[in-house]
């Protein structure tokens, strides 16, 4: 296995692009910098700045090679409106990034303006609230969280950040306990196109704070912190099993039947490596201790066990991963309302190189939400199914090919998760949000009717 790829399960445990970003050359070309400048300073960070080019580096490197032609270090909520006023005004493509980690690099236009809220990170937890600065990074968060003694649902990967995440929902360990981060959201304050500084939440711009559950990040307008109903922190336990080559498919199976019957306390993902000679890993964490959690692991065929008890913090610590740069992949995604049998996974996998497919349970707390409750409609998966196709020695045109063929060979109907975001994803709006489309594209309309936020898979 490789080592970019290895950082990657690990770091996901659950775990696009040719497309352009934006048409407006042209205009970013003659657009009037220096007025940005004085209200920013030297937080605007244009080409040829110092740090310019370490600043702009996406997490997906296959994007590298793109220019912004600014980056905004933003630092309060005035500046990201003084960044969307000028954006809208000079007619330029504008996008929020908080951790960088979108699959396609949409945080990073080409010639447009990047709102980098990488400053505005603050976490502070009081009860069962949880305020986080929209470009908090998710270990951060958890650490403020678990220190004073709360748990909130997230995602795996130490710098994945909360902006990103939550807006598409947020699959995580905790999800079948807790629901997705999206669900814990109580209100987010946001800047939307026309300069507005608002508060959405259940009170407030109630249509906004159905949309920002689930309708994807760079919608509607740029978030500048949430406010998260956190749980009292429990305690967990971690365990992983390992099947030897040769079982991947009936271990796929068993996984599929175990999961569907699991208490919400229990979550698990289960990887298909494409070697044939690798090992099929089933990791987990349960909701309790390990002595609750052994009579449902004896469920599943014997294999090689590892169980560990683990707090809270430890426990999102050991799903963080390490730190570590981005690469170069191509990932997409299916959502499994039905049993999709091993041997097809397998079939469709053994034999591709450098790839790999994580399945990560749904239901429980996740599943009882009603689809159209939130903008977030995949209520009754059973499962996601995460492709992931490492392209550090092939072309993204070559990883893109075998990546589309396992998708859409996984026979899993029209269906995706916005968070891996594929640029070339078949008819990607009802992929991704089935029955909320039309429903979305109406509040996108009333926040954003200029299309100040365009890009191209925005809605
Ligand atoms: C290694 C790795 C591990 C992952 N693990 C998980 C996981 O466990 N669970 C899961 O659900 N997903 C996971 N993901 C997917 C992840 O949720 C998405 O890639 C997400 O979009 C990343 O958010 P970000 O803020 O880091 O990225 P960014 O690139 O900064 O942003 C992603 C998108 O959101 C927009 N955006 C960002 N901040 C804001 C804001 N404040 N307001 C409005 N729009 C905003 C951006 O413009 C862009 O379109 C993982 C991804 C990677 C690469």
């Amino acid at each position: 296995m490789r080592v970019n790829r290895r950082t990657f399960l690990q770091g996901t445990a659950l775990g696009v692009a040719s497309l352009g970003m934006g048409t407006a050359t042209a205009a970013a070309a003659g657009t009037d910098w220096a007025r940005l400048r004085r209200r920013l300073g030297d937080r605007l960070v244009l080409p040829g700045d110092p740090g310019y080019d370490a600043l702009r580096v996406p997490w997906n490197t296959i994007y590298a090679h793109r220019r912004p032609a600014a980056i905004a270090r933003c630092v309060r909520p005035e500046d990201v409106q003084a960044c969307l006023e000028f954006a809208s005004h000079e007619r330029i493509p504008v996008a929020a990034r908080s951790g960088k980690h979108s699959y396609a690099a949409y945080s990073l236009p080409e010639n447009g303006l990047v709102v980098d809220l990488a400053a505005m990170s603050a976490v502070t937890v009081a009860g069962t609230r949880a305020r986080v600065g929209a470009g908090a990074q998710l270990l951060p968060v958890y650490e403020a969280v678990g220190a004073a003694g709360q748990a909130l649902p997230a995602g795996t990967c130490r710098s994945v950040g909360i902006g990103g995440l939550a807006l598409g929902g947020g699959i995580s360990v905790l999800g079948r306990k807790y629901g997705l981060t999206s669900d814990r959201l109580l209100s987010a304050r946001i800047v939307t196109p026309d300069g507005c500084l608002r508060t959405a939440s259940a009170h407030e711009e109630p249509d906004l704070y159905w949309a920002l559950r689930g309708g994807g990040g760079g919608n509607f307008g740029i978030v500048t912190e949430f406010t998260f109903r956190t749980a009292p922190a429990p305690g967990l336990t971690v365990f992983k099993l390992v099947y030897p080559a040769g079982a991947a498919a009936d271990a796929l199976d068993a996984w599929q039947e175990w999961m569907v019957q699991a208490p919400d306390e229990l979550w698990s993902n289960c990887t298909v490596d494409a070697d044939p000679a690798a090992a099929t890993n089933i990791g987990g964490a349960y909701v309790g201790p390990k002595k609750d959690l052994e009579p449902l692991l004896d469920r599943m065929p014997a294999a090689t066990r590892t169980v560990q008890e683990m707090s809270y913090l430890e426990t999102m610590r050991y799903y963080a991963g390490n730190p570590g740069p981005g690469f170069r992949f191509a990932a997409s995604s299916r959502m499994l309302r039905d049993h999709v049998p091993g041997e097809r996974v397998t079939g469709l996998m053994h034999g591709q190189s450098d790839g790999a497919i994580l399945f990560d349970s749904f239901g429980g707390a996740l599943g009882r939400v009603a689809p159209d409750a939130t903008a977030f409609p995949h209520r009754d998966a059973r499962a996601s199914a995460q492709i992931f196709m490492d392209a550090e020695n092939r072309t993204e045109a070559e990883a893109r090919q075998v990546l589309a063929t396992v998708r859409d060979g996984l026979g899993a109907g029209n269906t995706g998760y916005v968070n891996y975001i594929d640029p070339e994803m078949p008819d990607w709006p009802t992929a991704y949000y089935g029955r909320n489309l039309a429903r979305l594209r109406k509040v996108a309309r009333r926040y954003d009717p200029d299309r100040v936020l365009a890009f191209p898979q925005g809605l």
